[in-house]
């Protein structure tokens, strides 16, 4: 299996539908669906993915006019793999013909690969319980018990947002939670929040003309890094350079909110510097994600950030079997946060099951190592881009 097409044609696989799966993938995001193509490929078969929603709803639930920060462009043909693909070989570039697909295009595109690749999945199932007894695990949905060998937790951030935080944040709206900015009634925002969400509904709601004021306890407007897990995106700097969002935006750097109460239907934000803002209009939360892997916390132990601790195959250090892929893989501070980065654990996954099944994995291995999408060492994360 060294080349794009063999790739392709692996992937046509059948599940043997016997009772006890070898690997329940729970999530059809971009983890869920990158790593079931990467177990395809490995060889296992007898697998299902399984979601709350459909292949992809979390990026379908995005606000209609938020895009990609990460650009796709067709770079395949000399090896360097599209920066939001999931899969070896596939450009959503090439497929889609757009740099900075809006969450709906995205989606499609995550159904588009799922139909590609023939992947098993049952969508409209919620998890709502994992147990592991006798090295197998019982996954109860609302109304299907499903025995499995392995796990991999793949249900993303995004439908868990971070509501609390101070006092009165139960007040605001999570930007998670709009389906547009177009709609929204109000003229002068309050933005708790500045990193890559927070900026974007600043630079949406400017562009209408509207008035912002933005906070947050850091200054991401300011941070000089290369890494974009830690620094906006450059498509985010681009946008604070528009006329609508200097002239309508207004930025409080390391200045944390503190409360925020409704006195007579206006809202009075209190900030860490003493100052009162008021408006009257709702204020929005882009304060981040407390993340699915908060239901299944009681199969991992913790890291001091709250983040999984897992071993060197993405898999829990309490629980043997159970696996997580997404932007919530944490090693030591490597932070893998968007999909080019977590996209190249997908393999390491699907080798570790298939290994443990004893199906043989070198070909497997070389042919995503060759795409990048084979990240084992993990010293060359985090090299700093030269300052010229
Ligand atoms: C506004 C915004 C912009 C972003 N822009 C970029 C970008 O430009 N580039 C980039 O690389 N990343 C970007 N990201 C991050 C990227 O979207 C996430 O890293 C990515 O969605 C994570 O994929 P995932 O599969 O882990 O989670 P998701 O895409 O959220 O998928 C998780 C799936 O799990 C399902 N699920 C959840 N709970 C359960 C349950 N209990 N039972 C069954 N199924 C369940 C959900 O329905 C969902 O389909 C952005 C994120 C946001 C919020």
């Amino acid at each position: 299996m060294t080349s794009e097409s063999e790739m392709s044609q692996a992937s046509e696989f059948e599940s043997d539908n016997s009772d006890i799966f070898d690997t329940i993938v729970i999530g059809a995001g971009a983890a869920g669906i990158g790593v079931g193509i990467a177990l395809a490929h490995s060889g296992v078969g007898n697998f299902v993915i399984i979601d709350r929603g459909s292949v992809g709803s979390s990026f379908a639930s995005w606000p209609d006019e938020t895009r990609f920060i990460t650009p796709s462009f067709p770079s395949n043909s000399i090896g360097m793999l599209d920066l939001n693909s999931i899969a070896v070989g596939v450009s959503p570039a090439y497929n889609m013909r757009i740099e900075h697909p809006t969450g709906s295009e995205y989606a499609q595109h995550l159904q588009d690969l799922a139909e590609f690749f023939k992947l098993p999945i049952r969508e409209n199932a919620e998890v709502t319980q994992i147990s592991h007894q006798d090295d197998l695990f019982s996954v109860e949905t609302n109304d299907w018990t499903i025995l499995s060998k392995n796990v991999i937790w793949a249900a993303g951030e995004f439908l868990y947002p971070r509501l609390d935080g101070f006092p009165g944040s139960e007040l605001c709206r999570h930007t998670a939670t709009l389906t547009n900015y177009a709609d929204l009634d109000g003229d002068d925002f309050l933005i708790i929040g500045g990193y890559e969400s927070g900026a974007d509904a600043a630079y949406h709601l400017s562009k209408r003309g509207k008035k912002v004021t933005m906070f947050d306890k850091d200054d991401p407007w300011g941070l000089d890094n290369s890494d974009p897990s830690i620094s906006l995106s450059t498509f985010t700097y681009e946008r604070m350079r528009d006329t609508s969002f200097k002239e309508n935006v207004t930025l409080f750097p390391e200045n944390a909110v503190t409360s925020i109460e409704l006195v007579d239907g206006v809202y009075e934000l209190k900030s860490e510097d003493g100052q009162v803002f008021r408006s009257k209009t709702q204020p929005l939360l882009a304060s981040g994600f407390d993340g699915s892997h908060t239901l299944v916390s009681h199969l991992f132990e913790e890291r001091d950030d709250g983040f999984p601790l897992l071993n060197e195959r993405d898999e829990s250090t309490k629980t043997p079997g159970l696996y997580l892929s997404g932007p919530s893989v944490r090693h030591d501070n490597h932070d893998f946060c968007f999909i080019f980065k977590f996209r190249q654990r997908f393999a390491v996954v699907a080798q570790s099951i298939a290994s443990s099944l004893d199906i043989p994995t070198d070909e497997f291995v070389q042919a995503y190592r060759d795409w990048g999408m084979y990240l084992d060492d993990l010293s060359c994360c985090g090299q700093e881009c030269l300052s010229c």
